[in-house]
């Protein structure tokens, strides 16, 4: 017995080895100290999976939950809602976008009346927001029922609007209990969305990569998760209900989310929020067309990292292979495409850099503003 443990143990070692020194960090390579915070939630993935709620809602000891969505899954809340009677105590399908503070308000009035005394949330990254934004406030469970690939209901972020200024917190609070990843609720995706939201992803996982605080389980999760993506979304992109496909992304999603909750991130991310926030941007798309661009930018300052997404993807430059996915799947290339005025150029160049995050490569006005430039007009990535 203690023979065959020694044994597993060995093989164990024998195939994780080779995939750490894949991934490229080179944390993994000369183990440097890093720092590794794991997040305590409990995630069932799989097809069919949401018949499972009921059993959990209950194992969390919950009576009374008030289902979340947005007016446009209002028909999959209700559906939940039925579901779980005796336990719902209702729906509010009024999520939106960025979670506005005066929905948040709204909601928690329902929250008081329904004496609800847990959260279910079904839906994208909007959804979630909301019952992180009446968690931090109220400390309810949350049970969250992912249907796009944002990740959102992976990490402790909750970014909110008020009087549309978009203010981001990070807080244990808002961390959901329980993520339930059914395959099935993502087959209705629109395809041109699934396409954007899964570039989303990669984004967070790419930046995790090259993170200043980044760490080798990360990496890992980083480079495989771009993967499944990568493999995925053209299958996806041709066929929307391939439930193989779809199984693949959201597993790859659902790492990337990871990477978002457990390290920095880094320009990318910082010229995504400065043109969201200012110009009202369409989230996923926006990092769709930016991020071959982002990546260009750091190729030369985070080469190892950037090389360890190379190898997995068999791909010689992964800024330019970002751009050819995108181009191929059909999702948008240019800012000029998604409601970016030319204007905005030079004005988003100096808002990222007046309150910049840290980044691998010393951030400089005029590369940025052309790397701006490149992609309002959809060019193809170039570093410089
Ligand atoms: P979303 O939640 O706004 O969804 C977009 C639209 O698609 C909505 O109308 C939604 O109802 C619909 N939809 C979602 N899933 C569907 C499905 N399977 N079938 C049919 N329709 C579906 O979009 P998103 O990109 O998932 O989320 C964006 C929001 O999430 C932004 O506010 C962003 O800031 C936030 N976000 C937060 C974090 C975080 O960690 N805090 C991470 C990622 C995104």
């Amino acid at each position: 017995m203690q023979k065959l443990h020694t044994a597993n143990v060995a093989t164990v070692l024998d195939s994780a080895t080779p995939a750490l020194v894949a991934c490229g960090d080179p944390l993994v390579r000369r183990m440097h100290p890093f720092t590794y915070t794991g997040h305590a939630y409990r995630v069932l993935f799989g097809s069919g999976t949401i018949a499972q709620l009921p059993a959990e809602v209950e194992r969390l000891g919950l009576t009374r939950v008030l289902v979340l969505a947005t007016p446009e899954q209002e028909d999959s809340a209700q559906a939940l809602a039925a579901q779980l009677a005796p336990r719902a105590a209702g729906v509010f399908a009024g999520a939106r976008m960025h979670t506005p503070v005066d929905v948040t308000e709204h909601a928690m009035a329902h929250v008081a009346a329904a004496r609800v005394d847990g959260l279910v949330a079904v839906g994208g990254g909007s959804t979630t927001g909301l019952a992180k934004a009446i968690a931090l406030r109220t400390d309810l469970p949350q049970l969250v029922v992912p249907t796009t690939y944002a990740g959102s209901e992976m990490t402790p972020i909750l970014g909110e609007t008020r009087e549309g200024r978009k203010v981001t917190q990070r807080s244990p609070k808002v961390l959901p209990e329980v993520v339930i990843y059914d395959v099935d609720l993502t087959l209705t995706l629109p395809a041109g969305l699934s396409m954007t939201s899964g570039i989303n992803a990669i984004a967070h996982a790419v930046e995790a990569a090259y993170a200043q605080d980044r760490n080798p389980v990360i990496t890992l999760m980083a480079v495989e998760g771009v993967r499944a993506l990568f493999e995925a979304l053209p299958r996806i992109s041709a066929a929307p209900r391939d439930v193989d496909a779809r199984s693949h992304a959201l597993y790859g999603a659902w790492l990337c989310g990871i990477c978002l909750g457990s390290v920095g991130m880094a320009l990318h991310h910082k010229l995504c929020h400065t043109l969201g926030g200012t110009f009202d941007l369409p989230h996923a798309e926006t990092h769709t067309v930016l991020l071959p661009h982002a990546v260009a930018y750091n190729r030369g300052a985070a080469a190892e990292q950037i090389a360890a997404f190379e190898r997995a993807l068999d791909v010689s430059d992964l800024a330019q292979a970002l751009y050819d996915l995108a181009g191929r799947v059909g999702a948008p290339r240019a800012l000029s495409a998604i409601g970016m005025p030319e204007r905005g150029v030079a004005q988003a160049a100096e808002l990222a850099l007046s309150n910049p995050y840290w980044n691998p490569r010393p951030l400089d006005i005029g590369a940025i503003r052309r790397l701006l430039g490149r992609a309002f007009a959809g060019l193809p990535p170039q570093g410089d």
